[in-house]
């Protein structure tokens, strides 16, 4: 391989931008494929901790997303009636830095908009692995060839069922789903947040930086839910039948969602598989190790890409050998991200009156300055599971 090899990226999300970005770096040609029309410049909070600090400093974009840090203060437990339960610091939630994933999707692809090819309103519907390359074909694109394949497509991967086989095989549901939008901050909340719980459910309710609009959750048991990806018809009935006579102020909520086109909707999962690769197509972020919220699943993905670009411009393109040291790399940081989100459901969203209490408890707990403290270091488990190796100077201008 070398200086113009090829490499398509399926999905504009996080994962795919930033891979892009550290492909140009080292040399390499990316195209990014996203199916929907346009940028998905959506969802909730997302944080940065530890050594994850490190990829945004070494992309030149951490100036950026602190200027569009979110600011969150503290998350209030409340009852029924609105009145505070327990106050959890914003160490808790927000980690070092936190910023709204639609704004972090935003710099990700201004950042790489000029050296990178983008096809939107498309996705891969065959890949075929020849002696030099896979041939690939798209739903409406002509067929092209390309070195190599790269899925970061999301927990709902194409690259993965193609290469892979089918998502039942990888996939482990956690027994909750979860629907989140934004809406009028009708609450009036100024850089603060509320969490309301009965039995199963669980209300999630922020605003900060833009003082005028909200991000509202919904978490809920849900341990047998089937339902239709593609209709949002169908999945705001699902929430608004999950959440009818929850009490508090969640039927305003719930009337508010009816109004949304941003609704983001899926199950508590995970993905779990023995290897990321197969031939000249590999895995990144969700679509190879999502986490599920807690799970440091963006900055995960950030760092995955920064490795794979590294490590495919140290192998010289012999993408046999980045491929498997890529992986030995992730693997950690995934497995911890994992065992740290198994827990986000039951502890958003516990399933009865009794374990509520309990966990108001362990939050009340959390929030003394001591264990606040404590948290932020357990939940830092993952982010810095992964070092952000050094790659030679050399390795960048075997590409360039
Ligand atoms: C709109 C949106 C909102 C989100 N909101 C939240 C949230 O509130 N909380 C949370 O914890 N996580 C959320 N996530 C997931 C979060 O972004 C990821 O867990 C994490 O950032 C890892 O990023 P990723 O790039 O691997 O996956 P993602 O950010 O999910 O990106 C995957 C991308 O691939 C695209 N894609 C999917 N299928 C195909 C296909 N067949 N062909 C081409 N492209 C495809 C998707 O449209 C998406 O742009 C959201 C994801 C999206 C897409």
């Amino acid at each position: 391989m070398n200086s113009s090899t090829t490499v398509l990226i399926s999905g504009a999300g996080i994962a795919g931008p930033s891979l892009a970005y550290w492909l140009r770096c080292r040399g390499f040609v990316p195209t990014v494929v996203e199916q929907a029309p346009g940028l998905r410049d959506s969802g909730g909070a997302v944080d940065f901790r530890g050594v994850q600090l490190e990829v945004l400093k070494r992309m030149g974009i951490l100036e950026a997303v602190r200027a569009s840090e979110t600011g969150m203060g503290a998350e209030v437990v409340i009852d029924a009636d609105g009145r505070p339960l327990v106050s959890l610091p914003s160490e808790f939630f927000s980690g070092e830095v936190e910023i709204e994933r639609g704004d972090l999707a935003r710099i990700l692809y201004d950042l790489t908009e000029d050296t990178t090819e983008y096809v939107f309103g498309d996705t891969i519907t065959s890949l075929t692995e020849t002696a030099d390359g896979v041939d690939v074909t798209f739903r409406h694109g002509a067929p092209r060839t390309f070195d190599l394949v790269v899925g970061a497509d999301g927990m709902h991967s194409v690259v993965r069922r193609l290469a892979f086989g089918d998502e039942s095989g990888f996939r482990k549901d956690m027994g909750y789903c979860y629907a989140g939008f934004t809406a009028p901050n009708h609450l009036g909340l100024d850089h603060s947040g509320v969490i309301y719980n009965v039995p199963g459910r669980g209300v999630l309710v922020g605003s900060s930086r833009d003082s005028s609009r909200a991000g509202v959750g919904f978490i809920f048991a849900a341990p047998e839910l089937t339902y239709d990806r593609h209709d949002q018809a169908q999945q705001k009935r699902i929430v608004a039948d999950a959440f009818a006579e929850a009490g508090w102020r969640t039927g305003e909520l719930v009337d508010l969602m009816q109004d949304t086109e941003d609704l983001y909707f899926d199950t508590l999962s995970q993905i779990h598989m023995d290897r990321w690769s197969q031939g000249r197509t590999v895995l990144l972020g969700d679509s190879a190790w999502c986490a599920g919220p807690g799970g440091s699943g963006t900055g995960l993905a950030m760092i995955g890409a920064y490795i794979l670009a590294g490590e495919l411009a140290a192998a010289r393109g012999d993408h046999r050998v980045a491929f498997a040291r890529y992986e030995e790399q992730l693997r950690p940081g995934a497995k911890v991200g994992q065992k740290q989100a198994k827990g986000a459901g039951p502890f958003l969203a516990p399933r009865t009156e009794k374990k509520i209490r309990r966990r108001n408890r362990v939050y009340k707990l959390l929030s003394l300055r001591l264990m606040a403290g404590f948290f932020s270091r357990m939940a830092s488990g993952a982010a810095n599971a992964v070092p952000v190796k050094d790659y030679p100077e050399t390795a960048v201008l075997v590409a360039a």
